[in-house]
């Protein structure tokens, strides 16, 4: 029996099965050189892979966004490009080429700061995946063919994989490599299959049928059991799948706290399909679109059409409250094609409403679009990382500048649309009363609050002890921002990983915040405290 203790990756879920231990075939390209006459031979060979691989990611986006992306992926013109000329000019063969332009892309992505796009890196190689098998004839290993319980081990599994997994026969999934934030982890949690990445040495540990113990929630594993082990797993699943089935009960009923108070749950997103598949969940709106993710992902600036486009969509999506938020770029998070100066100190540098305002006319572009975007669902606009009433002041004033241009031009918006902010900086605590008077609504960003109230640095593994959201600072400091709010009688949510946090909740109840805005995956569990609270 060996154990194993890993980090949390805030999927839920117990899972005893025997492993699947996933093997992919040897897609190592052919080390040969070609000559002049082989060029057009090759190319047309990558053209063919190419477009079977289009064809096929055509078919499977009907399924799920991601093979969209991944289809954008395989049709861009940098791979083409870039394999193209490997062939022509470096005398590469049609599978060294793909392979050493889909590392080069990859790596690309992987040297970015945000974990997000970092984590894009997964999404190149799952379709270098692809062209390869292509490339070389072969077949890769399907999961959606499982017909037995199991709990998958590889390396690290691609979106593709994992979109086709049953999870009646998948129970958990174990990977060597991989982050919290890539799509496996997040489509496993949409799935509700237990999840455990980064395990570093699992694929030595494992063979094709160990039987395994694994527990998401608190990140262990055991591989080879006893059977007091086995059994004291399988009576956790057992309570495990009952609380889930009590939860699911729940879904339906609006979240009223015991004294009669109706609490609004919420989910953040970042992007459309996150909103798709929050909505299964009985959410009352989105607390926090986090709009930069639109920016990221792009080579260019999103044009004013193409951002009303995403907002449209989502707030048509959702019947209630949609809360966008204005790009908060800067600190740990770049765009690709606009360069920001190196800085000491990112996260107290130039971001977030800092950039906006010089940007003013990137600006204007995405509050047309929400404005836009406003006329069809109950949509409201917040700015991030506010310090100072003239900034706000700014801000609106801005809000008021479209409003007017779309008058003129006789397009349709919300008249009444509100206009909110984050209270995620200590000088808007201190300032919460006169902020209040100023704005619709609060919304408390405790991640970023609590790394500049304790002076820890949200990111650093080094100090990551001290952050503590719980701290009688932080607390002391959202009591303040709600009995601020109320007075001015305005809403206060909260949008930071605290509002998920199911030991924070009955506090946050206590001390009367209105709305909860969280990951989709934690809104059960939030429902079923305030309807004990
Ligand atoms: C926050 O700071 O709490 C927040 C929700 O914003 P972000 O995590 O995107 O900085
Ligand atoms: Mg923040």
């Amino acid at each position: 029996m060996k154990q194993l203790q890993v980090e949390k990756t805030a999927s839920r879920g117990i899972a005893v099965a025997p492993v699947y231990y996933y093997q992919e075939p040897d897609l190592t390209p052919e080390d040969r050189g070609i000559s002049e006459e082989q060029v057009s031979g090759e190319l047309e060979k990558f053209e063919n892979a190419r477009k079977c691989v289009m064809e096929e990611l055509g078919q499977l986006a009907k399924t799920s966004e991601i093979f969209a992306a991944h289809q954008e992926i395989a049709g861009d013109f940098m791979l083409q490009d870039s394999v193209c000329t490997r062939i022509r000019t470096q005398g590469k063969n049609a599978q060294l080429a793909l392979t050493e332009s889909i590392e080069e892309i990859a790596n690309l992505f992987a040297g970015m700061d945000d974990e997000y796009m970092r984590e894009r890196a997964a999404d190149v190689r799952d379709v270098g995946k692809r062209l390869a098998a292509r490339l070389k004839g072969k077949k890769l290993p399907d999961l959606g063919s499982l017909q037995e319980e199991c709990i998958v081990v590889a390396r690290d599994l691609y979106s593709s994989d994992t979109v086709k997994m049953n999870a009646h026969f998948v129970r958990g999934i174990i990977t060597q490599e991989g982050g919290v934030t890539s799509h496996v982890s997040i489509l496993a949690k949409m799935m509700n299959i237990p999840i455990l990445v980064g395990v570093q040495g699992i694929l030595e540990q494992v063979r094709d049928g160990s039987l395994v113990c694994m527990d998401a929630e608190e990140g262990s594993i055991v591989i080879d059991p006893e059977d007091e082990v086995q059994k004291q797993y399988l009576e956790k699943k057992a309570a495990y799948e009952r609380e889930r089935e009590l939860l699911l009960a729940l879904r339906g009923k609006p979240a009223v706290t015991k004294a009669g108070k109706r609490i609004s749950l919420c989910a953040n997103v970042g992007n459309v399909e996150d909103v798709r598949q929050a909505l299964p969940v009985g959410i009352d709106g989105v607390g926090l679109f986090r709009s930069e993710f639109l920016y990221m992902e792009r080579d260019h600036f999103p044009t004013e059409e193409e951002q009303f486009q995403v907002y449209k969509e989502a707030a048509e999506l959702i019947p209630s409250e949609l809360t966008i938020r204005t790009l908060d770029i800067g600190g740990d998070k770049e765009l690709p094609y606009f360069s920001f100066e190196k800085e000491e100190n990112p996260f107290l540098g130039w971001r977030a409403i800092r950039i906006s305002l010089e940007l003013r006319e990137q600006f204007k572009e995405q509050l047309r679009a929400i404005l836009r975007a406003s006329a069809f669902g109950h949509v409201r606009i917040m700015f991030p990382m506010i310090i100072s009433l003239w900034e706000l002041g700014e801000g609106r004033a801005l809000v008021e500048e479209c409003k007017k241009e779309l008058r003129e031009e006789g397009i349709a918006f919300d008249e009444n649309i509100e206009v909110g902010m984050m209270i995620e900086t200590p000088a808007s605590v201190l300032q919460a009363h006169a902020f209040a008077r100023e704005a619709d609504f609060f919304s408390i960003g405790t991640n970023d609050l609590t790394q500049y109230l304790l002076a820890v640095d949200r990111g650093n593994k080094k100090v990551a002890n001290r952050y503590d959201f719980m701290h009688p600072a932080v607390l002391q400091a959202i009591r303040q921002v709600i009995e601020a709010g109320h007075t001015a009688g305005i809403k206060v949510g909260m949008c930071g990983e605290m509002a998920g946090d199911t030991g924070a909740v009955p506090t946050l109840l206590e001390m009367g915040l209105d709305e909860f805005s969280m990951s989709a995956g934690a809104v059960d569990y939030v429902r079923s405290l305030v309807l004990n609270n």
